[in-house]
């Protein structure tokens, strides 16, 4: 199976850095997405780790994301009583590119797509998946407007409800991880809670799991996170600010925070979700198509790690791609990259959102249930300058020595 020409199924944060990985790579390449434009999910904000950002390091897409945003180097925990438990630097925060950043969701769409367009990639907005068709050299997907597109490989990187997912596995679906989560933002949060700076706070309530960041202009980003049952799909389309409010503060006034403060000031929209995850070892691959990001392993939002997995994908994907001396070589070798570390991240976060500690590994002390890269090895994974078939291919026949271009 020869590989030359991809097709992306969507231009979230997994298909747009995977196509700039993948024409970095050397491949003819096209996204597909079924938004009309790029603002979906305005709503909602994220955090990139620094692993996130050193993979968007890898494909020159630092300048388009560090435009947006703004840095975060340090992390305060607040037990219910207000009280600091920890202050303790995030990531890599010496570093400009590869502090931990927060931004909303659809502005790292926005960008990342801006710049996957100013690099000649085209995307299609408006082109919703149907089916996928599979044939021997070849694999067709055909969107709702009736139209198709042909490649080599086509890679379904359309998130949470895939479609490439249902074409792969039917049965798969993703599971409720036992919290609802709350996003929202305001600018008149009463003035201690103003005057972070660079700073994320953490509070663990007595009822809710909060954390707020405040831009640089002054604007507070926050979420909740709440146990229970999950919220009918009717009341999270149609909750307002002021149901949301009757909801949550008085959990929030148990504790003595600036928690309930925070979100009494918020009078704007106010984005709510049930907290879903991808079953473990769901099928990733059929024939000439492959899953990446949340259409692959989602996890609950609990570790913040969904945006910064989907662009590790897209780098190791690529690489992968391009060293391995054949397509589907390339495809095991991914997966058996890729599955230990996202699914530790599926299984840490979900143990988290249902309310337990992750479990420690013998030995060190830290919860890891499944074995995954340790941050050099990740870090090696990543650097997009070595093979990454022959370093991880015993008796591939190339020496280690000889594996960077
Ligand atoms: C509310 C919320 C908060 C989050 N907070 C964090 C955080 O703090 N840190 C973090 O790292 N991660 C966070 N995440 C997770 C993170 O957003 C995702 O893990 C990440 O965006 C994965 O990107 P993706 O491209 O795989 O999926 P998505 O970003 O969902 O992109 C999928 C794209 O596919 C398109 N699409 C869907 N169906 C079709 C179709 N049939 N045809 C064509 N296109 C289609 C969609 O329109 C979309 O643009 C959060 C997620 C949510 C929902």
């Amino acid at each position: 199976m020869d590989v030359r020409r991809i097709v992306v199924v969507g231009g979230g944060t997994a298909g747009t850095a995977t196509a700039l990985a993948l024409r970095k790579a050397g491949f003819e390449v096209g996204v597909y997405e079924a938004h009309p434009d790029s603002a979906e999910d305005i709503g909602a904000f994220l955090t990139l780790a620094s692993n996130g950002m050193r993979a968007l390091a890898q494909v020159d897409a630092s300048p388009a994301v560090t435009a947006i945003g703004f840095p975060l180097t340090g992390m305060r925990v607040l037990d219910a009583s207000g009280a600091e438990l920890a202050q303790v630097p995030l990531g890599e925060a010496g570093d400009p590119l590869l502090q931990y950043r927060c931004l909303r969701r659809g502005e790292l769409s926005t960008a990342l797509q801006a710049e996957a367009e100013r690099r000649g990639i085209r995307i299609r907005h408006g082109a919703r998946l149907a089916s996928v068709e599979e044939g021997r050299d070849t694999v067709t997907a055909r969107f709702t407007d009736g139209s198709t597109a042909s490649g080599d490989l086509l890679i379904g990187a359309d998130g949470l409800s895939s479609t490439v997912r249902r074409h792969i596995t039917p049965t798969a679906r993703p599971g409720y991880a036992g919290q609802y989560v709350f996003y929202g933002y305001t600018t008149r949060a009463p003035l201690t809670a103003r005057t972070e700076s660079a700073r994320i706070t953490m509070v663990r309530g007595s009822a809710v799991t909060f954390g707020y960041a405040v831009s640089p202009e002054g604007e507070t980003y926050w979420f909740a996170r709440v146990s229970g049952e999950q919220l009918a799909a009717d009341e999270i389309a149609h909750g307002t600010p002021a149901h949301w409010h009757d909801l949550l503060l008085p959990l929030l006034r148990k504790d003595v925070t600036p928690a309930a403060d925070i979100v009494a000031a918020t009078a704007e929209q106010i984005l709510v979700t049930n907290a879903t995850e991808i079953p473990l070892g769901t099928p990733w691959r059929s024939g000439r198509t492959l899953l990446i990001g949340d259409a692959a392993h989602a996890a609950s939002p609990a570790t913040g790690q969904g945006a910064s997995m989907a662009l590790e994908d897209s780098v190791i994907l690529a690489k992968s791609l391009r060293d391995a001396p054949d397509a589907p070589s390339a495809l095991s070798l991914y997966e058996t990259l890729r599955r230990p570390r996202v699914e530790h991240n599926i299984t840490v976060s979900g143990t988290i959102s249902r309310g337990g500690h992750p479990a420690p590994r013998p030995g060190t002390g830290q919860g890891a249930p499944a074995p995954r890269p340790g941050e050099d090895e990740l870090i090696r994974l990543l650097e997009w300058d070595s093979d990454i078939w022959t370093t991880n291919t015993p008796g591939s026949g190339k020496p280690a020595a000889d594996s960077t271009s």
